[in-house]
């Protein structure tokens, strides 16, 4: 039997498979990432649409200048979007269509 696992987007319910979600996470709610570059010490943070948790990590660099983070904001994106799907799945899977018993 052919296991299809189809995760649904918790925000507008969108169907696709774990690499589809995560590129529409990344393009579809770009809101719930925050990239910060006016600060000291330049950070991302991704927030999780379905609880008040929220993942910080500073960029890794000793000068995060503007044009790096503009040049690296699809990959902090990329990056930021796989660490919500991750919680997700951890912490939220029946609300992204995962059977909580399997
Ligand atoms: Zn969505
Ligand atoms: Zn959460």
């Amino acid at each position: 039997m052919e296991e299809v696992s189809i995760l649904h987007c918790p925000i507008c319910r969108e169907g696709s498979d774990y690499r589809g979600l995560h590129l529409h996470l990344k393009g579809g709610h770009p809101d719930m990432v925050t990239i910060a570059t006016d600060v000291p010490r330049r950070y991302f943070e991704v927030r999780c649409p379905l609880c008040p948790e929220s993942y910080r990590q500073t960029l890794k660099t000793g000068k995060a200048t503007i044009e790096f983070v503009e040049e690296f904001e699809d990959d902090i994106r990329l990056v930021a979007s796989d660490i919500l799907l991750q919680h997700l799945i951890g912490e939220h899977a029946e609300r992204i269509g995962i059977p909580a018993d399997r």
